[in-house]
């Protein structure tokens, strides 16, 4: 059976958050180790990564994400683990592109295997934009901070080929972990003001349970924002929809604009309109959900779409999930998925 998208109403959880985006991480492995998220001691050659046949393939996906589509997701994002090690994702890419109802499709990368030929061949199969990881400038930070001694020259060229695939705006992640690249705040601004790249820094955050995260870690988006200010200064830009993650600012000189995640100081739980997909099928609703529900069962025993709009309706409408909003010095603590397995 062909699901119409519109033939459904939108549904709502117990907060009253509209199911609006689906995150599909397509892999659970990564080519880098970045520090802050997939520490080398943990995720080693002894570290049990998914085999091949426990993946989602990329029909189950395109069928659960027309499923998805049918209750009220218009924003699609890929990402992993890093998602272009899955092979052939311009395949699943296209099919995605092709389901009625998708309105914005994008991948997040550490933009290691993105090169021009590859951003071309993900633009033409129906990708719209791309959010390129980076933490710092400096070479030597830089392959610190992954682990796997990578340049930044690459990635910076990744950026490049992004932007001249026209996978915009083109948008770049940068953690902010203090004592670690909170010196290469500025610098990053400056490379990206007046590019038309749109630079993010993002609060180191207790995602999963590897990653030795602690509070006095976190440089505070406030911090983060008073230093670029103070540089060259800024104003609020409205956000473009109530469930946008990061608080906008434009230079009040005109040269592009940066946004702020302040997931840890300022949470936006509220307007958490994201529902995530595993490598596996499982269905989380919160970054740091302790567990997620197998949508792989459902789909390989043959249920029909409809038995599977009736879980995942379910699911979202039971949904009570605002983590960020009770952090508390136990939460860290408690068993999460890692950012590496469910992807930002
Ligand atoms: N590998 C891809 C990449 O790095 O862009 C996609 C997956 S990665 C898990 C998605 C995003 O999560 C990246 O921008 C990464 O910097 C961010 N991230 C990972 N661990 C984090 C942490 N502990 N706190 C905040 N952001 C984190
Ligand atoms: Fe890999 Fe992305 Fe995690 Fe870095 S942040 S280890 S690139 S998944
Ligand atoms: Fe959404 Fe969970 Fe993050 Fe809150 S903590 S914004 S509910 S993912």
């Amino acid at each position: 059976m062909t699901m119409d998208y519109r033939a459904m109403l939108p549904i709502i959880d117990t907060r009253r958050r509209h199911l609006e985006d689906l995150r599909i991480s397509v892999t659970d492995r990564c080519n880098f180790r970045c520090v802050y998220c997939m520490p080398k001691a943990v995720f080693n050659s002894q570290f049990h990564f998914l085999p091949r046949a426990e993946l989602l393939t990329f029909d189950e996906i395109t069928r659960l994400t027309r499923i998805f589509v049918s209750l009220g997701v218009r924003k699609i994002r890929f990402t992993g683990g890093e998602p272009l090690v899955r092979r052939d994702l311009d395949v699943l890419i296209r099919q995605i592109s092709e389901i009625p109802g998708v309105e914005d499709l994008a991948m997040t990368t550490n933009g290691s295997l993105l090169t021009k030929e590859k951003a071309l061949a993900l633009k033409s199969a129906g990708l719209r934009r791309v959010t390129v990881s980076l933490d710092a400038l400096d070479d030597e930070l830089f392959r610190r901070m992954n682990d796997v001694n990578f340049p930044v020259a690459k990635v910076l060229n990744a950026i490049e080929s992004a932007s001249s695939a026209q996978l915009d705006p083109v948008k770049v992640n940068m953690v902010v972990k203090k004592g670690l690249n909170d010196d290469a705040v500025i610098p990053m601004a400056a490379y990206f003001r007046d590019t038309g790249i749109i630079l993010r820094y993002i609060e180191f955050m207790d995602v999963g349970t590897t990653n030795g995260w602690r509070l006095e870690d976190v440089v505070p988006g406030k911090e983060i924002l008073s230093r670029i200010n103070q540089q060259w200064p800024l104003e609020p830009v409205p956000p473009t929809r109530p469930g946008d993650v990061a608080t906008r600012y434009r230079y009040r000189d005109g040269k592009g604009e940066i946004g702020i995640i302040t997931s840890v100081t300022h949470p936006f739980c509220q307007n958490c309109t994201r529902a995530r997909l595993s490598p596996e099928g499982l269905l989380y609703t919160c970054l740091f959900g302790q567990s997620g529900t197998d949508l792989r069962s459902l789909v390989r025993s043959q249920k029909s779409d409809q038995e599977i709009v009736s879980s995942i309706k379910a699911i979202w409408e039971n949904r009570t999930d605002h983590y960020s909003e009770i952090r508390s010095s136990l939460t860290p603590g408690l068993p999460k998925i890692e950012m590496s397995h469910i992807g930002g």
